[in-house]
């Protein structure tokens, strides 16, 4: 059967985009007739409250967005993301970084095509001794392959990376001992076995590292499907910072139908913005109607869209 899922992070109010994600990917689940599991992803203690986890779940059953599952928060699996890594260390394959932010993003750090900064391997081969004589606590990072990772997304075609040439080592463990998101989200979908992974297209470029984690965990991928991102007209995405557009603000003004029927309208799944439900959609539901490309909204507009 079908395992889609919701994985939101409760570090605001949702905003337009969130809830654009979670409806394709209950379209997607429901449409081929399987279910839906939530989890918080509250990884990062600063950024989650629990106010944010209760308005998220209640948004969603107020949109029609309805799951079958719920899994155990992200903040609550600690123990087991430490299973995982010892396992990797054990393997050799994680070692402990001691690079400051100002040493990572010096100038001759070199740069992906997008702007990321690539690890350039610094902590890699310290010995033992090298390591006792550093003060600062580590964060750890796995050592990459040199070869090509290739994978097609349901929405957005062929993609593929080298690691090691654009990436370079990345973090599993952060400093501060939390578990870092690319190894918490294929620890928690593999082994739920999620087998449909609805998200934003800027996480097009994670999942390369992720596939990876996926073969070295001996976890079954599961298929993935990069939605398009809602952008304001000055190219910038909706965010959680566009207050003024959250469930918030639309629970107060708009009917649930309207929400949902802009975002299906805005991606090409109906013809005209009109009131429509989640269920309403299900039945003429294919990934092949759903426009691939970024989609440009008016917040200010919206606003008074009443
Ligand atoms: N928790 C992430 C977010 O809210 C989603 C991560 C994922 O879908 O893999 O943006």
């Amino acid at each position: 059967m079908e395992l889609g899922r919701f994985a939101p992070s409760p570090s605001g109010r949702m905003h337009l985009g969130n809830v654009f994600t979670a409806l394709l990917a209950w379209l997607s689940a429901r449409q081929a007739g399987g279910e839906i599991l939530l989890r918080i992803e509250d990884l990062d203690p600063a950024r989650s409250k629990g106010e944010y986890i209760e308005a998220l779940e209640s948004d969603f059953r107020w949109l029609g967005l309805n799951w079958d599952r719920q899994a155990e928060n992200q903040s609550l699996r600690g123990p087991k993301y430490d299973e995982i890594i010892e396992e990797l260390r054990k393997n050799d394959l994680i070692y402990p970084c001691y690079c400051t932010r100002d040493q990572l993003h010096a100038a001759s750090a070199p740069h992906a095509s997008d702007g990321r900064v690539i690890y350039a391997g610094t902590c890699r081969n310290l010995n033992a001794a090298q390591r006792a004589a550093r003060t600062k606590t580590p964060c750890l990072r796995i050592r990459v392959p040199n070869r090509e990772i290739t994978f097609r997304d349901g929405l957005q075609g062929e993609y593929a990376m080298n690691l090691a040439g654009e990436w370079g080592d990345f973090i599993i463990r952060r400093a501060d001992g939390v578990a870092a998101y690319q190894l918490a989200v294929v620890a928690d979908d593999g082994s739920a076995g999620v087998t449909q992974v609805v998200r934003g297209r800027d996480l097009l470029s994670s999942t390369p590292a992720q596939l990876w984690l996926y073969e070295l965990l001996g976890l079954t991928a599961p298929r993935f499907y990069h939605v398009p991102m809602l952008l304001a007209q000055d190219g910038r995405r909706l965010s959680k910072r566009d207050k003024d557009l959250d469930l918030g603000y639309l629970r107060e003004h708009w009917r649930p139908e309207k929400i949902i029927g802009l975002l299906a309208f805005s991606c090409g799944l109906i013809d005209r913005w009109e009131e429509v439900s989640p269920r309403e959609l299900e039945k003429n539901f294919s990934w092949s109607r759903v426009n691939p490309r970024d989609i440009t909204l008016d917040p200010e507009a919206l606003m008074h869209a009443n």
